[in-house]
């Protein structure tokens, strides 16, 4: 495989990163993640667009021109041969000796992007059984709306889904709402049929699927409740998903070891998947 490391193509083996980089020092660099699906870069300038979000609201400086960067990712998919799969970018503050405050004005920041296939015929396979999730309590900072590289909550909460069987962890909050899932949002479709998922604040990050998931529901004509739901109101519910870039809407068949409904995936929530590839933005990859 090979990777792009500030400026070079290098095979994975001889891709490394400095250890006085601050995204290894203090998780101080965002990222995103794009799906390459049948040979298309998906939903690609809705991701740099929240990667221009992120870098802006951490005064980071873009490492490369935008325009660039959509050429670099193209490059990595092509060189890597992925038809599908994703492709990965981070960017950091980039190196600079250890110190809490942010370095001299001028310091590069440093740009990684790496691609891997996937089998998607995997996908297809588990959207027919369905995944399941549990709950944990939301105890991560509070501008979760940036998609930083400050991860140890999220990886703590999908150690602990994987413990307990399941696929995903939902961020429930003090009061008993659900946040999102440790790496995707959370859904639930209401008795009446409505789509319902939590307002884009400071609680959650804005899913680009999620956005994508509100051009898909227009078009199949469902409604869409932006509100808060609790854990309560999600077990009870006709059905639940969750979405992400890699999971596209994914049904959940359990919350805390409970059957949603009848413990199927459930019909609005395979339409919205069998929808969504249509409507995203595709671009050539
Ligand atoms: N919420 C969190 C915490 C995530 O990490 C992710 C994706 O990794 C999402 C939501 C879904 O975002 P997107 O649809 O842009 O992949």
């Amino acid at each position: 495989r090979i990777a792009y490391v500030n400026g070079r193509y290098v095979a994975h083996a001889d891709a490394s990163v400095h250890i006085e980089d601050r995204g290894y020092q203090f998780a101080d660099g965002v990222y995103e993640v794009c799906e390459v699906a049948r040979g298309f870069i998906v939903d690609m300038p809705r991701h740099l667009g929240r990667l221009n979000r992120s870098l802006s609201e951490l005064s980071i400086d873009w490492p490369v021109t935008q325009a660039v960067l959509p050429l670099i990712l193209r490059e990595v998919v092509r060189r890597n041969h992925v038809v599908d799969g994703l492709v990965y970018v981070q960017v950091t503050r980039g190196v600079a000796s250890r110190d809490f405050v942010f370095p001299a004005p001028g310091t590069r920041s440093a740009l990684v992007v790496t691609a891997r296939k996937a089998d998607p015929a995997a996908a297809v396979k588990r959207a027919e059984t369905g995944i399941k999730v549990i709950t944990v309590p939301e105890n991560r900072w509070d501008r979760v709306d940036i998609k930083s590289t400050g991860l140890l909550p999220n990886v703590l909460a999908k150690q602990k889904a994987k413990e307990a069987g399941a696929q995903e962890a939902w961020f429930v909050d003090t009061d008993g709402m659900v946040t999102e899932g440790g790496s995707s949002n959370a859904w639930i479709v209401t008795r009446d049929g409505a789509l319902v998922t939590r307002p884009a604040e400071h609680g959650i990050l804005r899913g680009i699927t999620r956005t994508t998931l509100f051009d898909v529901a227009a078009k199949l004509g469902l409604t869409i409740e932006e509100r808060k739901f609790s854990v309560t109101e999600a077990k009870a519910a006709r059905e639940a998903f969750i979405s992400s870039a890699t999971t596209i809407a994914m049904p959940i068949v359990a919350i805390d070891g409970a059957p949603v409904a009848n413990g199927h995936p459930g019909s609005v929530t395979l339409s919205l998947r069998q929808a969504f590839f249509d409507v995203a933005e595709k671009s050539p990859a």
